[in-house]
């Protein structure tokens, strides 16, 4: 594996047209025009940030992680990567990151995969599937068919060489960020994950934030 190079953003916080801060646990779905930028920041580190991408023209195209990851050759996200919907067309491409460890195969906890990997009394309590559904449910075009495998930011999934995936600590830390510009107009959904039972995020769930910046003067280079 090589050796993570952190790439910086150069964009100023003070410039940003939105910021808000997700605490743990909770949803938030929101439209970015191409050229925006959005930044998520694990703010105390080792969080999981569970998200989707649709394109806000066609819901029904979303992203698609077996065509970005083929795309790519790299299970793994960092600048550079292009994330692309199930139809190829290109939705963000990632502009910077200071993390480097961004999964794409391990899925949004669930009540179903609590109780498979934890234990049974875990079926009641607050999973990311439960978050994606309450957001969808806010917007008419969105069904429960339009949950797909979703992208883990900071999350540390390691593919073994026998090809399992361990949930192993995290390796993000406090302040960390990643940055993607939209490259089609793209609806994002985000499920900052409540997950008490596993070491991706310390048994701590803690609040991410969002930033946005426009295309004019932020230096969007798509
Ligand atoms: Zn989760």
């Amino acid at each position: 594996m090589s050796l993570f190079q952190p790439v910086l953003s150069e964009k100023n916080a003070a410039d940003a047209i939105y910021s808000k801060v997700i605490p743990a646990g909770e949803g938030w779905m929101h439209d970015l025009l191409p050229g925006q930028t959005l930044r998520i920041v694990d703010m105390e580190g080792n969080q999981a940030v569970d998200t989707l991408f649709y394109s806000t023209e066609d819901p029904g195209d979303r992203y698609s992680a077996v065509r970005t990851i083929t795309r790519q050759q790299n299970v793994y996200l960092t600048t550079g990567s292009v994330l692309v919907a199930e139809s190829g067309r290109e939705l963000l491409k990632i502009t910077a990151d200071t993390c480097g460890r961004h999964d794409t195969i391990g899925g949004a906890c669930s009540a179903q995969s609590n109780t498979v990997r934890y234990s049974h009394d875990t079926l009641p309590m607050h999973n990311c599937r439960d978050t994606f559904m309450l957001m969808l449910s806010g917007r008419s075009e969105y069904t429960k068919r339009d949950l797909a495998p979703n992208v883990n930011f900071f999350m540390n999934v390691p593919v073994t060489p026998e090809g399992e995936l361990t949930f192993a600590d995290g390796i993000s830390g406090p302040g960390r960020y990643v940055e993607l510009t939209a490259v089609a107009p793209v609806t994002v959904l985000i499920s900052n994950c409540p997950q008490l039972n596993n070491p991706c995020n310390a048994y701590n769930p803690t609040p991410a934030q969002v930033l946005i910046w426009d295309a004019e003067g932020g230096g969007a280079d798509v």
